[in-house]
């Protein structure tokens, strides 16, 4: 271990300050900031402990006059376990209750889930220096990568995909990311908050270095409004999901009027399914609309040497979120 500082202000003023300096984190339930510190692969010199910080912004989940606000240091099971976010959001409630186990939902917050680094075992293993650490080359993109949970859509030059589960939730319900930071406070749409390899390639999201997650903001569910989140891995519990769907749909009596469709873990960003919306909007949601919109999520993808599984893998997610909606 190298000696790393440690610092836990009490307001979001200190904490910013002490995020500025290169090497420092933000920690918050720790879930996977400590196991990332241990693994060696950050360049850490502080860690800045949020939890002591007392701004009211950053903790629990209330009312707004557009919707609902979920401070970031909210822990996941609130969140699942939240009334108005079962009922009325339920993607979001279905993706925090599917995380890792009750212990890590009891400790991880809405911020630190966002936030969290990808589980690509050559970024979490100290001895490869891989693109994402600085170095030359992504070892999972290679004809001889062990890629099989690897990107396959948006990946490269990095093939990672995004480990979080209410990320996907947050971006089918159309989210707004709201920042603190050096230059003051700004409110990100969640279409804009996450970053593409290609564009950037040491981070998964748009955060400023001493920017902070204050707290999440939802709008209003319109009438007609049903969402919800399935995902599948190879173990019930404690594992990141291989394959998964976010969907919310605005019903007009039978027929869809407005669809947002976002897959799981098979892109370095939770990915946005455009041709799958648009064939779902205006119809009804018989088994063949659903069919169709299932191939049409998948159009594009680009599997690496061993992941074309989760083509068939990811059409039936797709499928299911909707039967789930019916
Ligand atoms: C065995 C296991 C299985 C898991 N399975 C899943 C799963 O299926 N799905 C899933 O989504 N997750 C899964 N996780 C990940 C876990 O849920 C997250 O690591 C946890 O939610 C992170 O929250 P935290 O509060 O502990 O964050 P921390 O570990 O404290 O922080 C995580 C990252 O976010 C940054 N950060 C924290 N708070 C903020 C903030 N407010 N603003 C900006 N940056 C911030 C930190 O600097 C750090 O980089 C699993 C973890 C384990 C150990």
């Amino acid at each position: 271990m190298r000696p790393i500082e440690y610092f836990k202000p009490t307001s979001l003023q200190e904490a910013i300050q002490a995020l500025q300096d290169e090497g420092a984190y933000a920690l918050a339930g720790g879930m996977d900031l400590i196991p990332s510190l241990q693994e060696n692969i950050l360049p850490a010199k502080r860690v800045v402990n949020l939890k002591a910080i007392g701004e009211e912004l950053l903790r629990g989940i209330g009312p707004t006059p557009n919707g609902l606000q979920i401070g970031a240091l909210t822990t996941l099971v609130e969140i699942a376990k939240n009334e108005t976010v079962r009922s009325r959001y339920t993607a979001l409630a279905e993706a925090a209750e599917t995380v890792g186990s009750p212990q890590i939902r009891n400790v991880g917050t809405l911020g630190g889930n966002l936030c969290q680094r990808p589980r690509c075992w050559y970024f979490r293993n100290e001895h490869y220096h891989c693109l994402k650490k600085g170095g030359a080359r992504c070892f999972a993109g290679d004809e001889l990568g062990d890629n099989q949970y690897h990107a396959i859509l948006g990946g490269g030059p990095c093939h990672i995909v995004h480990p979080s589960n209410t990320a996907t939730a947050l971006r089918a319900l159309n989210a707004t990311v709201h920042v603190v930071g050096p230059q003051g406070r700004r409110e990100i749409p969640i279409d804009q908050f996450f970053v593409l390899p290609r564009r950037n390639i040491m981070a998964e999201n748009v955060l400023e270095p001493g920017e902070l997650v204050t707290h999440v903001t939802l709008p209003e569910p319109p009438r007609g409004f049903r969402s919800t989140f399935v995902e599948t891995g190879e173990r019930e519990a404690f594992d990141w999901a291989i394959s998964g769907a976010a969907v919310a749909l605005v019903m007009n009596g039978a027929e869809v009027a407005e669809a947002r469709v976002v897959l799981h873990a098979v892109a370095p960003i939770p990915w946005r399914a455009r041709a799958a919306e648009e064939a779902l909007k205006g119809q009804r949601l018989t088994p063949e609309t659903i069919q169709r919109a299932a191939e049409a999520a998948l159009e594009g993808a680009q599997p690496l040497s061993q992941n074309a599984y989760k083509i068939p893998l990811t059409q039936a997610m797709v499928r299911r979120a909707l039967q789930r909606l019916v």
